[in-house]
C-alpha cells in the first residue's frame, strides 16, 4: 500500500482513497462542505495557502479537474502554476522525475499530477523531498481520489447519509478511475448496497470491487436505487477491437427517461464528464430534473480546497 502519511499520521499525499480512514474521509468531507456553502455565498476566501506553491501537471487533458485545482488553491491564497506537459521537456523524453525534481528545485510545495501509467504517482511520492506533497489528479484506470471525494459530497448532500443508500455505478467500470474511487468512498462509508452494471467486456476482473453485486442489464441494475452513477465510455483505454459501436451501446446501455423510471422516482444521476451524449446518457436526463452533474463541478472546487488545505494548509501544522 502506498504510505501517504508523515511521521505523525496526518496526510501528506493523497494519491489514493486506499488506506484513508473513515475519519479522515468525513473531516475532509466536512470542510468540503463548509468551503461549498461558502462558494456558493460568494464568500470561499482564505490565506491558508498564502506563500504555498501549487503546481499542475497533466499528461492527460483535463478540464474541470485542472480548473478546479487552479481555483481552490488560488482561493486560499496559494500561488498555481500550470505546467503544460506537451510544452514542456518531457516530451523531449525527460522523465517526470526529473521535472518534478526542477519543480522542486524551484520550491513548489504541492504538485497535483494526473498521468496515464499506473504507479507513476506512487514513484514521484517515494522521491520527492519532505516538505513536497503529492495530489492525485487521475491516474490511469486506477484511482482519482478527489473525484471519489467530491461524488460523496454530492451524493450526501442531494441524499442524505450514504449508509441508507442503493447506489449503482454503470458503464465502462472496467477502464474507469472514477469508479474505483466511488467505490472506495461508498465502501468506506458503508452504503446500504453498491452495484456495479455494465456489459459483461466492461466489467472488472471478478475479483475487483469485492461487496458489489453484478449486473449487466440496465433495467436490473436500476432497478429501486437512490443513485446512478454514469461513467464516460474511455475509448483511450480499450484495445482497439473492443470499442463498442456507440449505436448499439446507447440501445442497450443508454441512460434515457425510461431506464432511469426503473430507480426511485427520487433518485440523482451523477455523470464525472466529459459526457458522451446519445451513447452512455441521454440528453433529456442529464440536463433533466434529477441530474446533479453541475452540483458535481461545483464541489470539485470545494474539495479539492478542502484537500489542499489538509495536506499544506498553515492549520494542518
Ligand atoms: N474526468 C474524469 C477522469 O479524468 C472522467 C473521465 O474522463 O471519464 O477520469
Amino acid at each position: 500500500m502506498i504510505d501517504q502519511r508523515r511521521a505523525d499520521g496526518s496526510l501528506r499525499h493523497l494519491i489514493t482513497l486506499e488506506g484513508v480512514r473513515r475519519d479522515e474521509v468525513e473531516a475532509l468531507l466536512g470542510r468540503a462542505q463548509h468551503y461549498a456553502r461558502a462558494l456558493a455565498r460568494g464568500s470561499a476566501y482564505n490565506r491558508v495557502l498564502e506563500g504555498v506553491q501549487v503546481a499542475t501537471l497533466f499528461a492527460e487533458p483535463s478540464t474541470r479537474t485542472r480548473v478546479s485545482f487552479e481555483l481552490a488553491g488560488r482561493r486560499l491564497g496559494a500561488q498555481v502554476l500550470n505546467l503544460e506537459l506537451q510544452l514542456s521537456s518531457r516530451v523531449k523524453g525527460e522523465s517526470m522525475l526529473d521535472t518534478v525534481y526542477t519543480l522542486q528545485a524551484l520550491y513548489f510545495d504541492v504538485l497535483v499530477i494526473r498521468d496515464a501509467e499506473a504507479g507513476v504517482l506512487a514513484h514521484v511520492a517515494a522521491h520527492v523531498a519532505p516538505q513536497v506533497s503529492v495530489l492525485s489528479a487521475g491516474e490511469a484506470h486506477l484511482s482519482h481520489p478527489t473525484q471519489g471525494l467530491l461524488d460523496a459530497l454530492t451524493v450526501r448532500e442531494h441524499k442524505g447519509a450514504i449508509d441508507q443508500l442503493a447506489i449503482a455505478i454503470v458503464g465502462d467500470i472496467r477502464h474507469s478511475r472514477v469508479a474505483r474511487s466511488a467505490y472506495q468512498v461508498f465502501r468506506l462509508l458503508q452504503a446500504r448496497e453498491l452495484r456495479i452494471v455494465g456489459p459483461p467486456g466492461l466489467l472488472p476482473e471478478s475479483e475487483e470491487f469485492p461487496g458489489c453485486a453484478r449486473f449487466e442489464t440496465l433495467e436490473a441494475g436500476l432497478e429501486g436505487v437512490d443513485v446512478v452513477m454514469m461513467l464516460r465510455i474511455q475509448k483511450e483505454r480499450f484495445a482497439a477491437t473492443r470499442v463498442p459501436d456507440a449505436a448499439e451501446y446507447f440501445a442497450r446501455y443508454g441512460l434515457t427517461p425510461a431506464r432511469l423510471a426503473r430507480a426511485r422516482p427520487d433518485a440523482i444521476v451523477l455523470h464525472p464528464q466529459p459526457m458522451n451524449r446519445g451513447i452512455e446518457i441521454a440528453s433529456e436526463v442529464a440536463d433533466g430534473p434529477q441530474s446533479v452533474i453541475r452540483a458535481q463541478v461545483s464541489n470539485g472546487v470545494a474539495v479539492r480546497m478542502a484537500v489542499l488545505e489538509t495536506v499544506a494548509g498553515r492549520l494542518a501544522q
